[in-house]
């Protein structure tokens, strides 16, 4: 569950469930609900997103989420995942700055 939050942006706590921004639409306000199931994490988009969109957004197979699935292999892959989007998010803020510079 830990591993799945890290993939998705604006996570936010709601009693026992999580609320986060949908990774397969444009989405401006967190619409994604996520929460622990008996066999899984349970992920449900209000904007209508179905359920393979949304592992597919993440780069994740359908079975992902089933508790089985989350052996130690796939929480390094998860992992990963996060550590590789915050690398991309700081290139993108280098590429960000490098252009204002060179501006003046
Ligand atoms: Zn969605």
């Amino acid at each position: 569950m830990d591993e799945f939050l890290l993939m998705l942006d604006g996570v936010k706590r709601m009693g026992d469930k999580y609320i986060a921004r949908c990774p397969a639409h444009d989405d401006g306000r967190p619409s994604l609900q996520v929460s622990q199931g008996e066999k899984g994490i349970l992920v449900r988009c209000y904007a209508g997103c179905s359920y393979n969109e949304i592992v597919s957004a993440l780069g994740l197979n359908p079975g992902d989420l089933f508790k089985d699935a989350l052996t130690e292999e796939n929480k390094a892959r998860y992992r990963w995942k996060w550590l590789h989007r915050r690398i991309q998010n700081l290139e993108t803020t280098i590429i960000f700055f490098n252009t204002i510079w060179r501006m003046d």
